[in-house]
């Protein structure tokens, strides 16, 4: 039992332990993997194969080819031998056929360590890519090259891990091979039917086919170790979700009843009048308020469809009520945008609205901890902070959450279990499936504004060919001249987030070449307070910057009403809900709006597809239901931001079915066990640790 104890604990060492790792290679693999431990490299899966085709006679190869082959070493040849500095070191070689290839190195510094490896008369098995120049066969850098009788060494199917900068697939091969061999066994926590389904497969051993595959199906969402990994992903979620709901039904909430005292007053002053999506979700908000039941309501509807009133309403019935209200937003940026807009309307009212941030100190904070403490503060804006323990609530009728899909399913439940009887009402820009919503957020009742304001100007989206950037800087210089404001985005090259930066800083320069001071820089590796500023300088109106230049990592939920060109390089890099996002920080105002998306000749077709919905529509239940249908393996840029929750093993297109089966599972299951005391659900504590649904759990022992 306890030996058991110890092999499960293997998932959670951090990875320097491992052999050859140590502590400089395990931070770097941390920005790779999300994490340190043994567990986040398991979650870290390869995204495809190589099939290193053995030969014996290169002839039967061509060009393009990734072979393995075992080569007689004929000659060396050092660089600049005829052709001068810049010529690689080569080796010659002669396959059993006798047919020659050059083997070629072009850092010729390191001509002597390779020369070495291949001593001439060796003979040696070299792996990579078959290339061709004047009428010889080529190998540039072989991938692999080791003693013919070691040929076995070389993998013929070789899994293609994502990579960072400074971490190679040899790294990553040689870690995986230290681990799968130490995987623990878990007890089985999937009902019978289901693993029967699955060819009785393992947790651990579909691990390690995924990590290990043996051919290029191994890697296929719908092969059954992907299919048993993501279900597993899914149940542990589902159960999360059930968890809440029962818990849910187990707290009573408290009946806020609109009296319409403030709500009217500010119906009555608001400049337009509300669509009717707006009046049917307040509706159904005022129905949850109204109930005995604790409310769990998310709000989805696009950017710019008002959703911000719509919690304001709810706010003030709860107090009204006599209650407080919470709005809780992602980032300070955020939270002071939403006191610019609130507090005015309070004020009006005679109602006390504040804003409490990481940045209120000393007496100021005192200060406004009494007032909160002493009910004397109705509405209170801030981001998570709000929510912890030293600041007290008189009494919390509502808590609103903005952006909700920053905040993952396990704040959520924090959140719940602070306040009891509190209602909580979550708001998302990020529109999903409904089908799939229902199961993704399914501890919420969910609302929809599917309208926009009327008399909206639709933004002009077109896709431009990236040389002709410089047309486009020109014809900026009007739009500039005419008080509009731009945003930049310059997306994350490769996954490392080095390039990303490099891209947006080479931008930055060439524009403040144009431009001159306007020009500002926002990125995720800079200070925060100094990127916060950069941020409020544009967006006042009247500030110094005009054209923003960020990337993508940077906080872009900031209103920038008179911001009316969105320009993003490298479009086709992103995922479809995640540009539709970016393009809403524009078409704010009342001027017409452009979003410029910008393609290169390494475009690919589904890139270009994507861009061309997007210049179709701007609907965004559309797009994310394009979304769903063109989301592939390959990961794109962006899926964070977008609200689709980042799941390690499951693929939304190809396992949509497992979601609700899951769903069901979780139900059965939490009603039967609620307590997880079962065989199962002990098993199913283990799930739950192992995909950090683990708060879920706390919340039954509590
Ligand atoms: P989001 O849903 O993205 O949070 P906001 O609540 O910030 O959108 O609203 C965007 C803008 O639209 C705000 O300036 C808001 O005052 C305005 N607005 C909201 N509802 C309406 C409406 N029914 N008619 C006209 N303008 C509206
Ligand atoms: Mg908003």
């Amino acid at each position: 039992m306890l030996a058991m104890e110890m092999k499960r604990d293997f998932l959670s060492t951090d990875l320097q332990y491992i052999r050859g790792v140590g502590p400089v290679l395990s931070e770097r693999l941390s920005g790779l993997l999300g994490g340190h431990t043994v567990l986040n490299f398991l979650f870290h899966r390869p995204i495809n194969i190589k099939n290193r085709r053995m030969v014996d006679s290169i002839s039967s190869a061509t060009t393009g080819d990734i072979i393995t082959v075992s080569v007689r070493i004929g000659a060396h040849k050092s660089a600049g031998f005829f052709r001068g500095r810049g010529a690689p070191a080569r080796v010659l070689a002669f396959d059993k056929m006798g047919t020659p290839i050059s083997i070629q190195f072009f850092n010729a510094k390191y001509a002597d360590y390779w020369f070495r490896q291949m001593p001439i008369g060796s003979y040696r098995a070299i792996s990579g890519k078959l290339e061709a120049s004047n009428n010889m066969w080529v190998m540039n850098h072989p991938d692999f090259i080791e003693e013919s009788e070691n040929i076995d060494k070389i993998p013929t199917f070789q899994a293609i891990y994502p990579l960072c900068d400074g971490i190679t697939q040899k790294t990553m091969a040689g870690i995986r091979d230290q681990i799968l061999p130490n995987l623990p066994e878990f007890p089985e926590w999937l009902d019978k039917m289901v693993v029967n389904q699955l060819n009785d497969m393992t947790f651990c051993d579909a691990l390690r086919v995924v990590h290990k595959p043996s051919s290029e199906s191994d890697l296929d969402p719908e092969s059954i170790a992907r299919k048993r990994l993501a279900y597993d992903e899914l149940l542990a979620h589902q159960i999360a979700i059930a968890i809440t709901r029962v818990q849910k039904k187990s707290v009573p909430g408290r009946k806020m009843i609109k009296t319409g005292r403030l709500v009217d007053k500010v119906l009555a002053d608001l400049p337009f009048q509300l669509t009717m999506a707006q009046d049917a979700v307040i509706h159904d908000i005022l129905r949850d308020m109204a109930n005995s039941e604790q409310m769990m309501r998310l709000v989805m509807g696009d950017v710019g469809s008002g959703k911000t009133i719509v919690a304001l309403i709810a706010l003030l019935v709860a107090v009204e009520s006599g209650t407080q209200g919470a709005f809780m937003a992602p980032t300070d940026v955020l939270a002071g945008q939403h006191f610019q807009k609130i507090k005015p309307m309070c004020d009006k009212l005679g109602i006390v609205c504040d804003i409490l941030t990481g940045r209120d100190t000393g007496k100021t904070r005192r200060e406004k901890l009494t007032s909160i403490s002493s009910g004397r503060t109705k509405i209170l804006i801030g981001t998570h902070a709000l929510f912890q323990g030293e600041v007290v609530f008189r009494d919390l009728g509502l808590i609103v959450i903005d952006e909700q899909h920053r905040f993952g399913v396990n704040q959520r439940l924090q959140l719940s279990a602070k306040g009891n009887m509190v209602d909580v009402l979550s708001l998302s820009a990020t529109p999903i499936p409904r089908t799939l919503a229902m199961t993704m957020y399914g501890d919420m009742d969910i609302s929809v504004i599917d309208q926009k304001p009327i008399g909206r100007i639709p933004i002009k989206t077109t896709k431009l060919m990236a040389d002709k950037i410089p047309t486009l800087i020109e014809r900026m210089k009007n739009e500039l001249a005419n008080g509009a404001h731009v945003f930049w985005v310059c997306p994350l090259v490769n996954e490392s987030e080095t390039s990303d930066l490099m891209a947006a800083e080479d931008r930055y320069a060439v524009l403040r070449q144009i431009f001159g001071d306007v020009v500002g820089l926002a990125h995720g590796q800079m200070d925060k307070k100094q990127r916060d500023a950069v941020m409020a300088q544009f967006a006042d109106p009247n500030g110094p910057i005009k054209i923003l230049v960020a990337t993508t990592v940077i906080e872009v939920g900031v209103d920038v009403p008179q911001a009316t060109i969105m320009v993003i390089e490298d479009a086709w890099r992103f995922g479809l809900s995640a540009l539709h996002q970016l393009r809403g920080r524009v078409g704010r105002g009342s001027a017409q709006s452009f979003c410029i998306l910008t393609y290169g000749m390494n475009t690919t077709p589904d890139g270009l597809k994507r861009l061309d919905i997007l210049c179709e529509t701007d609907n965004g239940f559309e797009i994310a239901e394009s979304d769903l249908m063109m989301r592939g393996n390959g990961e794109m840029l962006g899926t964070k931001q977008s609200g689709w929750i980042p799941y390690h093993f499951v693929d939304y297109r190809a396992h949509r079915d497992l979601f609700r089966y899951a769903a069901h599972d979780a139900m059965e299951l939490v009603k039967s066990d609620p307590k997880l005391e079962s065989a199962r659900g002990l098993a199913i504590r283990q799930l739950l640790k192992l995909f950090d649904r683990i708060d879920a759990m706390n919340y039954i022992n509590a």
